[in-house]
């Protein structure tokens, strides 16, 4: 069974959003786990501190790491096969790539900070792989895990209804996904191609994969470049 374990200062965030629909139904039906921990329960002194002021000044204030190791530690045995995440601004952006690998693997242990972040040395001292979800900054790293999350559980078996939804989505094949439609065939003046409505599926599939490559071009000229088409 897929196992995640998030570490995190409002485990009454989860499962949140993934309570319900696709992820909601595996999850009860157990096709995927989702522990949620506190952090605070490693925190320091009478007020379980957390955090402290960041060494040569600043704003904010920083996560510590043997409070962070703690919590870490007593969520995961050395030995679990699970990869370690940090959610971090500065991280590999995430890809569909990297979360087709994490579904495909145990689970994911994942570390959600809060203020300015962790201090730095936690990051080495228990092998966290940082992974942003895009070039803005959150207030914290519970909605980039429930992204994360979301994105891994409806690719494991059992999860979405037809198999090859999963296949023929954006990014998938290294392109936008085409454009969609459905009934009513006009809408407001606007008709459904011609094509899609003409039965030969060799013909769709060539449009659907031109309409990709024009979207993709278009929007994600950087996609192109990676994919090389
Ligand atoms: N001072 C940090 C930002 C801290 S935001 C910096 O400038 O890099 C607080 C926390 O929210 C982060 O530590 C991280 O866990 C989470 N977070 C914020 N933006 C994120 C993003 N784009 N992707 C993943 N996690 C993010």
């Amino acid at each position: 069974m897929w196992r995640a374990t998030i570490l995190t200062l409002f485990p009454e965030m989860f499962p949140g959003p993934l309570g319900f629909s696709l992820a909601g139904d595996a999850l009860s039906r157990e096709v995927w786990r989702l522990e949620a921990l506190q952090i605070r329960e490693h925190g320091l002194g009478r007020h379980r501190a957390v955090d402290d002021t960041p060494a040569g000044g600043g704003p904010g204030m920083v996560m510590r790491a043997d409070v962070l190791a703690a919590a870490i530690d007593a969520a995961a045995a050395a030995d679990d096969p699970r990869p370690r995440l940090l959610m971090s601004p500065r991280g590999a952006p995430l890809t569909q790539e990297r979360v087709r690998r994490l579904a495909e693997g145990p689970g994911a242990i994942i570390l959600c900070a809060r203020f300015e972040g962790v201090d730095e040395r936690i990051i080495a001292g228990r092998g966290l792989e940082e992974i942003s979800i895009g070039d803005y900054i959150l207030s914290g790293g519970e909605v980039a895990a429930l992204a994360l999350m979301d994105a891994c559980v409806r690719l494991l078996p059992g999860v979405m209804g037809e198999e090859a939804s999963g296949t023929e989505e954006s990014f998938e094949d290294g392109l936008l996904e085409y454009p969609q439609y459905t009934r009513p065939r006009g809408f407001e003046g606007a008709e459904i191609p011609e094509v899609l409505l003409c039965g030969d599926h060799k013909k769709i599939a060539q449009w659907r994969h031109e309409q990709a490559l024009r979207l993709t071009r278009e929007r994600r000229p950087d996609l192109i470049a990676r994919f090389k088409r």
